[in-house]
């Protein structure tokens, strides 16, 4: 009698289970993820050149140090990404670094959308940011001025902070809200890079003007979603 299909499964699939556990760590850990849309899909306001440079080459950096720092003990593997960033205080910097720069820029990406098909904010997020910014102008000029006032390299967020209260931050380098040592932790809903490597081609050292033509390809869609996710926990 031959078996049936349901026992041959039942047979085989506990095996090719064990047999991906034992494979997993031994893989590169992290990929850069593809972009959301096409290089050229945010220009003018960012540009090909700059979206092609940004994520195929910076991002890269960032996933190919960070693999290189597990492979070389920083952390353990398998560890997911996270994970990594809420501990990131406890790790070498290298892993901080570019554990936080992975994440960032994947966070970056999504948070984008071409003009033509970028949504307006939900009726919950406009009441948040109208009841604690006065109305979305004024949030967004707030969140240019304090990007702006970022000394060197780093982030600025819009957060849910511990208090569940909308928040303006910023973070240096590649840290974020997320990690255990941020001075201003919370749930970032928004996020745009201020690092040169995000705006010079264009902007040259115009800062301002980048952060103010940003809003153009702001995805009000995935930050409205963020924002009822957030206040759902
Ligand atoms: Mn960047």
């Amino acid at each position: 009698m031959k078996p049936t299909l349901s026992a041959v499964l039942l047979s085989v699939l506990p095996l090719a289970a064990v047999a991906q556990t034992e494979i997993a760590p031994t893989e590169a850990a992290f990929t850069l993820p593809d972009l959301p849309y096409a290089a050229d899909a945010l220009a003018p306001v960012i540009s090909a050149e700059t979206m092609a440079l940004h994520h195929g080459k910076h991002h890269q950096a960032y996933v190919d140090n960070l693999n290189t720092a597990i492979g070389a003990g920083d952390a353990p593997a398998g560890v997911p990404l996270e994970d990594l960033v809420a501990n990131a205080g406890t790790y070498p910097d290298a892993v901080r670094n570019n554990a936080g720069g992975h994440w960032n820029h994947s966070f970056f990406w999504e948070t984008m959308a071409p003009a033509d098909t970028a949504a307006e904010m939900s009726a919950d997020l406009m009441q948040a940011i109208t009841a604690r910014y006065g109305s979305q102008e004024a949030f967004q000029t707030a969140f240019q001025d304090t990007g702006v006032g970022r000394f060197g390299s780093g982030w600025v967020w819009l957060i849910i902070n511990d208090q569940d209260q909308l928040q303006i931050t910023t973070t240096p380098n590649q840290d974020n809200p997320l990690m255990d040592i941020a001075e201003t932790p919370g749930t970032p809903l928004l996020g745009n890079d201020l690092w040169e490597h995000a705006y010079y081609l264009t902007y040259n050292n115009r800062r301002p003007e980048y952060l103010a033509n940003w809003w153009g390809v702001v995805d009000w869609a995935e930050v409205s979603d963020r924002y009822a996710a957030a206040m759902a926990d």
